[in-house]
């Protein structure tokens, strides 16, 4: 059976020629950047054209680049950073309540250690209303962090807007851009943030590599402490072979990316269609436009989330309800509650994440499968019991 993966927001298989490209890295050239003969400045020279690549993908300086572990790294740095940098000014974050754990956990460490958050609600479709932050905005406001797409529902901020108010206070933002960076459009200084997240294995890169965009003249406590590397903003000895398959992942993603977005928007709504026509009591979570061309979540009521899963696994569908990290918990998304979904609504959701090698068979095959499945489960549904 052909299997049908559809999670590519929890993760993505790195490209064969990212795997290529970082080989050399591990074996013949494995030098360390900061030494001074052939074989460090061969490594040096290779994070240097990642960086430029980098910079590239989202319209920055190579000087504005700091590479990290990641997109929780990133997060982590940019507003533990932030923070207490501007320590003398303020102790006030705004962010919002559908952020990803990496964020919503940082402002829980700073809450406990003295700053105060507030987390602004969003409206059905997952928005962060800007009257809502202009005023949220008080004179110890020193950071605001919102994501630039959600990684369950797919809405995607207006960031440009929310940025430029808090330029407007003299507030530092950061957008957590997990999501869009390598998969639509993206640049630095049409959106006016001072911070932006990124990771690799969300666009086909490697796993464990990411990198922080900071806009020069933005003040930053370095989160890691050792060598210098990194022009002192995050030591520790480079992942050269991450550094490198990041920089290709950035470059094929920006060749790409016109095209994989028209084709990723043409078969997320005619899954999305066909959801709707062949299933009873379907509801589309996010916004239907300002939204990730691969994302579809849809609320499937009577039926557990879990289930569909399970039974979409046994058809070699690979799917997921709520994000990676929340499945296997029993707690419904923070980010469908925000949205003022019912709990068993939240419980009965389904995220299909499209990306570069699905097909429009495999959204036949989910079509085709579904409909089925979700029958199946109701007939046995005690929650549907209940309502008749
Ligand atoms: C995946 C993800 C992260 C975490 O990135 P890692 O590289 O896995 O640490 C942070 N934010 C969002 C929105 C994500 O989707």
């Amino acid at each position: 059976m052909k299997r049908i993966y559809m999670d590519y927001a929890a993760t993505t298989p790195a490209r064969p020629e990212v795997v290529q490209a970082m080989l050399p890295y591990f074996t013949e050239a494995f030098g360390n950047p900061s030494s001074i003969y052939s074989y460090g400045q061969e490594a040096k020279a290779a994070v240097d054209q990642a960086r430029t690549r980098v910079a590239n993908l989202i319209g920055a300086r190579e000087e504005e680049i700091v590479f990290t572990s990641g997109g929780t790294e990133a997060d982590n740095t940019a507003l533990v950073g932030v923070a207490l940098a501007n320590e003398s000014k303020g102790n006030h974050i705004i962010t919002s309540a559908i952020e990803h754990h990496a964020v919503i956990e940082t402002c829980e460490f700073l809450e406990k250690r003295g700053f105060t958050a507030t987390h602004l609600k969003v409206d059905k479709y997952g928005l962060v209303d800007p009257d809502d932050v202009r005023k949220a905005i008080t004179s110890k406001t020193v950071l605001i962090s919102v994501m630039h797409a959600n990684n369950e529902i797919g809405t995607i901020q207006p960031i440009a807007e929310l940025a430029r108010i808090a330029r407007e206070a003299g507030v530092y933002f950061h957008t957590d851009a997990v999501q869009t960076t390598g998969h639509i459009p993206l640049d630095v200084n049409q959106l006016g943030v001072d911070l932006l997240s990124m990771s690799a294995h969300k666009f086909h890169g490697p796993k464990g590599v990411g990198a922080l965009y900071i806009k020069k003249g933005t003040p930053l406590t370095p989160f890691l402490h050792g060598g210098g590397q990194e022009k002192r903003r995050r030591s520790g000895t480079e992942n050269v072979p991450g550094i490198v398959g990041l920089g290709l992942a950035a470059e094929l993603a920006r060749l790409e990316m016109d095209g994989e977005v028209r084709r990723l928007t043409g078969l997320r709504d005619r899954l999305i269609a066909g959801l709707m026509e062949r299933i009873d009591h379907v509801r589309l979570n996010g916004h239907a436009t300002k939204r990730l061309p691969n994302n579809v979540n849809v609320s499937v009521e009577y039926v557990e989330g879990e289930s569909m899963i399970l039974n979409l696994d046994l058809e070699g569908i690979c799917a997921s309800t709520g994000s990676a990290c929340s499945s296997g918990s029993l707690e419904p998304s923070h980010v469908l509650l925000a949205c003022g979904l019912l709990h068993e609504q939240a419980h009965g959701s389904l995220r299909f994440s499209l990306g570069k090698w699905t097909e429009e068979g495999d959204i036949n095959r989910v079509l085709d499968v579904l409909p089925g499945i979700v029958s199946k489960l109701r007939a046995m549904s005690p929650l549907l019991k209940s309502k008749k």
